[in-house]
């Protein structure tokens, strides 16, 4: 297990003057844990999971005896949902370990979240409350072939037949999507090309197994590999009024809360990511001085930009989590954190790979796993450009 490099530097870098921006004993406590579990159980088996994309089953397992999993809910034990710093600090701590695992893990909580904003008591039961008792699986069915960034470009629709809607479509990069034990889908109901996307969509949860509904094969991700990702098809899938999420015509406003409330999440990976970059980098190099004595400059300088954005990108996500916490308006500083901690994971897997000169491009090599990864994070939970563009409309409304 490598160093982490804030433990490297020793308690004075940890010391508060004047102003705290640390964590509490208990989220300091929870940090410790999932930093263990993650030793243990993720970073021995993520080059195996990257190679073969096998579903890490066992992890989640072990994850959901712990409450890692399907944090948002109240655990098998009785312990509370956790709170959004809670849940971005395991995110972290996991996305060191491997942002495969962390997405299907994410996966989870985004698709929760909708049943929590606007589903009724009788949803939470039927589609929560297992997730409690088990290590089930979920899924987000919102993308399509030709519907990402524009969300209100999507095709799927649903049309109302007695008390039952009738869904018909296709959701394309669906993480969790063979695993899934219920999907989260967002479908048009109002046809009429003019009605406003505040208007036209409606939400629904509807149990994997629904006649109709089929998974398409496993996508060959670049990175995250493990996350399950395929296509669903949906051919007349019947869904009872009852599994409608909110009204009729709410749907796209429940999909944007769930991203405002869980972005925190996407970016504390991303800085999980961007730290492991920097403890690799350390470890490297440190072997590297042993042998020949020698760091260039300009690698120092590499290092020294790594260690700045790994500590902005953590204050950043702590930033957005705590806002969603305390009840405020979180979607300008989720945005801000997810940018910065997807691009700086970026720029600091490139560095990394730059730093190991040839063994960083060698498969095995973990920057090399760490590069490919961390793509993914500027295209996911809206890419680096429409959070650009959320940011600057809010600072011009
Ligand atoms: C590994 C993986 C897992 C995923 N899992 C899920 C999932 O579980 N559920 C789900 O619903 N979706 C999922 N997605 C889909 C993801 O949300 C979309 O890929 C993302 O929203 C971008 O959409 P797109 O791929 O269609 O790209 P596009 O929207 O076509 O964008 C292509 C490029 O154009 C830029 N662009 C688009 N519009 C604008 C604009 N107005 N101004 C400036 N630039 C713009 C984008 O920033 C991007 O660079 C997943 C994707 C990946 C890669």
């Amino acid at each position: 297990m490598l160093p982490r490099s804030s433990v490297a530097l020793g308690k004075a870098a940890t010391e508060t003057v004047g102003c705290s921006f640390d964590i509490s004993p208990a989220h300091k406590q929870l940090r410790d844990r999932v930093r263990q579990f993650t030793k243990d159980e993720i970073i021995p088996v993520t080059e195996e999971h990257d190679r073969t994309m096998e579903f890490p089953a066992t992890i989640f397992r072990r994850a959901h005896r712990e409450h890692l999993l399907n944090t948002s809910i109240t655990s098998r034990h009785g312990d509370a949902p956790r709170d959004k710093l809670a849940q971005a600090i395991i995110s972290e701590e996991i996305g060191y370990g491997c942002t495969g695992v962390g997405l299907a893990m994410f996966i989870n909580e985004l698709s929760m979240t909708p049943l929590l904003l606007a589903g009724d008591s009788y949803q939470q039961e039927t589609f929560l409350r297992p997730m409690a008792e088990e290590p089930i699986m979920a899924a987000y069915c919102v993308t399509e072939s030709s519907a990402g960034s524009d969300v209100a470009a999507i095709r799927t629709r649903a049309v109302r037949s007695g008390d039952e809607y009738v869904i018909n479509g296709a959701k394309a990069w669906i993480s969790n999507g063979g695993k899934a034990a219920w999907y989260f889908v967002l479908a048009r109901t109002d046809m009429d090309p003019s009605a406003p996307a505040g208007r036209a969509f409606t939400a629904f949860a509807v149990p994997a197994k629904t006649q109709g509904i089929e998974p398409g094969k496993k996508e060959h991700n670049m990175g995250q590999r493990c996350s399950d990702t395929r296509m669903i098809s949906f051919d007349d899938v019947r869904v009872p009024e009852a599994f409608r999420i909110g009204e009729e015509g709410e749907g796209f406003k429940i999909v944007m809360r769930t991203f405002d409330a869980t972005r925190p999440l996407v970016s504390s990976m991303a800085t999980g990511l961007l730290s492991r970059c920097l403890d690799e980098t350390i470890n490297f190099l440190r072997d590297r001085k042993q042998s020949d004595g020698v760091v260039d400059q300009i690698t120092q300088f590499k290092l020294a930009e790594m260690a700045m954005n790994v500590e902005m990108s953590r204050l950043m996500c702590y930033k957005s989590a705590a806002m969603i916490d305390a009840g405020s308006s979180s979607a300008y500083h989720s945005s801000l954190a997810k940018t910065f901690a997807a691009e700086k994971a970026n720029e600091a897997a490139a560095a990394a790979v730059e730093i190991f000169g040839h063994a960083g491009c060698t498969q095995g090599c973990p920057v090399e796993k760490l590069l490919r990864d961390a793509k993914i994070f500027q295209i996911y939970g809206g890419t680096t450009q429409i959070q650009q563009l959320i940011i600057s409309r809010l600072l011009l409304r």
